[in-house]
């Protein structure tokens, strides 16, 4: 049924929602966050209220920066840090193919171009080693992504951005809560940026979070996501093209009740990891995930490889069979410089990242989630076993 690298898979889950029995990924909202979205609800502050800036500030102590700046989601936040840093049409960005497709959208919405970089293969991020080739006059800004929460190689990737004197943009989105050599994810960059869709570590619905030190680029996007205004300025004096990337007091007030939950959070998702690589350490034909030296994940996804000898035709047989089962799977991620859009502007073909293309077309990320049960796991487990052992 799967004849390329594609995104059939994720929309095979949508279509069989309704009957899954394990899901991918599930929210978990308590009643003190209904409570919460309540008590908004009876204010007369829906939007530009109280809770937007104690958001704010409870994301900026916990995150160990100065300033935090609330926006409707994380794609907005990292178009935002673009803007703020100046890169425009002309300019080079150098990311990551091995991401969700927000991070080299937001580059080019900015109009400027995503230089790749293949990854590291024994942690999934961009490979340090490859940095510093693709380093020209036009280069702006490193942008690399805390793939599935690890920040593994970012300290290197800093020191590399250090010695061209480049910004680092960190997309941050899958890693709250995450440390490397005790040193937080969304502090390594010059500008961090967290997402709160409801699958992430915290979620608001819809949201995400632009993290800094640097109050002229935190005032910057307090502007731009609230239509140019300034601070001092009224509500109709506009002094820069601005947009509505507000996140209303709703959202907000979900958010502070949910950050304040982030240990308990971190505990219960790092649980459920435990749990399958205690069922799967046996288990041959897969790459298990595992925390990288030096890092204290906080687990976004659990995504699990097949071995070199599958073929990209197997893995995704292997999806339909879950799915069908009522265990909802995925193909995190589909590399984006294979993504048609891409391809059709920027010619990129297939051999072009050859890593990330061969781990790409064998992962298979399982359900997880904060509540997820270990008798769940262990049949997702055993369904996955069962499987594999028809292809063999
Ligand atoms: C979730 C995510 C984002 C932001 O997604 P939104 O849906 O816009 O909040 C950006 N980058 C990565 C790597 C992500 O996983």
């Amino acid at each position: 049924m799967y004849t390329s690298q594609c995104v059939k898979c994720v929309d095979l889950c949508f279509l069989k929602n309704g009957i899954m029995k394990i899901h991918l990924s599930r929210p978990d909202i308590t009643e003190k966050e209904i409570e919460a979205v309540c008590s908004v609800l009876r204010s007369p502050n829906l939007s530009l209220g109280p809770k937007v800036p104690e958001f704010e500030q409870a994301a900026a102590d916990y995150v160990g920066r100065k300033r935090a700046v609330a926006v409707n989601s994380g794609t907005s936040g990292l178009y935002l840090c673009m803007l703020a840093s100046g890169i425009a049409e002309g300019d080079e960005v150098i990311t990551t193919p091995f991401t969700f497709i927000a991070t080299v959208n937001c580059i080019l919405m900015a109009g400027a171009t995503p230089i790749f970089v293949d990854i590291d293969p024994d942690n999934l991020n961009i490979d340090p080693a490859g940095i510093e080739k693709k380093i020209t006059k036009k280069t702006k800004a490193i942008l690399p992504v805390e793939v599935f929460g690890s920040p593994a190689n970012f300290d290197k990737v800093c020191q590399i951005a250090q010695k061209h004197n480049l910004p680092v943009i960190e997309d941050s989105c899958e890693a709250l809560g995450s440390r490397l050599n005790g040193k937080k994810a969304g502090t390594f960059g010059k500008m961090s940026v967290f997402g709160c869709y409801p699958n992430k570590q915290i979620t608001t619905g819809e949201g995400g979070l632009i993290l800094t030190d640097d109050d002229s680029l935190a005032d910057t996007c307090i502007s731009l996501r609230n239509q140019g205004r300034s601070k001092q300025g009224g509500w109709l004096a506009h002094e820069r093209l601005g947009f509505n990337f507000r996140l209303s007091d709703i959202n907000c007030a979900m958010g502070i009740v949910q950050l304040s939950r982030i240990e308990e959070i971190k505990a219960k998702r790092s649980q459920a990891a435990k749990w399958y690589q205690e069922i799967l350490a046996d288990e041959k034909r897969l790459v298990v995930p595992a925390e990288p030296a030096g890092c204290d994940i906080s687990w976004f996804v659990f995504v699990a490889r097949l071995t070199e000898k599958y073929t990209l035709q197997q893995r995704n047989s292997i999806l339909e069979a879950m799915l069908a089962e009522g265990i909802q799977v995925s193909n995190y991620f589909p590399p984006v410089h294979l993504q048609p859009f891409i391809v059709d502007k920027w010619g990129y073909k297939k051999g072009d990242f050859p890593i990330t293309e061969a781990v790409s077309e064998r992962t298979i990320a399982l359900p997880f989630y904060n509540n997820l049960k270990k008798d769940d796991v262990a049949e997702v487990c055993k369904q996955l076993k069962k499987i594999l052992n028809k292809q063999s």
